[in-house]
């Protein structure tokens, strides 16, 4: 479970984020929409770590900033950051030594599989593509075994390929139980996973459904409704 209660986040007089509370439940995938503006990246920095914030946020109950939490939680940025001397698989077996995870050598291998890394292993950081950096922080992510993990506009950048992998992966996760909280601006790239959706506008929620209740109604329809904007 994710859960965040009255999280606020001011940048010197300004408040980006007012009191902002919603849960994922475990083992279900929630979508954050918003405006540009709206404070998404805000909240997902204040879930990661990166940003002082007011309020609580609950990683499976635990307190986020605490180890235990840490060591369950796994975050992919909007902007891949990658060690420029280390190769794909040192970044891979960092993250493994780093989280102490019990995933299988033959499990990565799968993973770089999956997401056509395999053959670019001896790459260094600084000789990646955008596409292959974000493929990159997608596998580390996933070699952490997490319990929740956080993706923020995942999907921007990737190949078709890459894209449907991740979307299979993202379903995959959740049918074992992952709790996931995707971020993005793609609707249609989430159409059909979203189990709880919560729109943001000027640094508020308004609005949170989930699939049971709206059943066919289409996202964008959903989102353009709350926003106010044209479809
Ligand atoms: P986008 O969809 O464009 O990425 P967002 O919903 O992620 O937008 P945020 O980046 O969280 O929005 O920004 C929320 C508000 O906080 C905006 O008004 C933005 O100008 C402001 N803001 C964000 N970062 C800072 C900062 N470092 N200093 C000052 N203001 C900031």
């Amino acid at each position: 479970m994710l859960d965040i209660q009255g999280l606020s986040k001011k940048y010197g007089d300004y408040l980006a984020v007012d009191h902002v509370s919603f849960t994922v439940p475990t083992g279900k995938i929630g979508i954050l929409l918003g405006p540009n503006g709206a404070g998404k990246s805000t909240i997902i920095k204040s879930i990661a770590g990166l940003l002082r914030y007011e309020g609580g946020i609950g990683i499976q109950k635990m307190e986020a900033h605490s180890m235990e939490a840490k060591k369950i939680f796994a975050y992919v940025p909007e902007l891949p950051a990658m060690f420029d001397a280390l190769t794909v698989r040192e970044h891979i077996e960092y993250v493994r030594k780093a989280y102490d995870s019990n995933i299988t050598d033959q499990e990565v291998e799968a993973i770089l599989t999956r997401f056509e890394l395999e053959d670019k292993q001896d790459k260094l950081g600084n000789e990646l593509s955008k596409g292959m950096m974000q493929k990159v922080s997608i596998c580390c992510a996933l070699c952490i075994k997490p319990q929740v993990i956080l993706l923020d506009e995942p999907m921007v950048g990737l190949d078709p390929k890459a894209i449907k992998e991740l979307k299979e992966v993202i379903l995959e996760l959740k049918e074992n139980g992952v709790t996931i909280l995707i971020s993005t601006h793609m609707l249609e790239m989430v159409e059909n996973i979203w189990d709880v959706m919560f729109v943001m506008e000027k640094g508020h929620i308004i609005g949170s459904y989930s699939k049971e209740e709206v059943g066919d109604k289409e996202l964008d329809a959903l989102f353009f409704e709350l926003t106010g904007g044209e479809k």
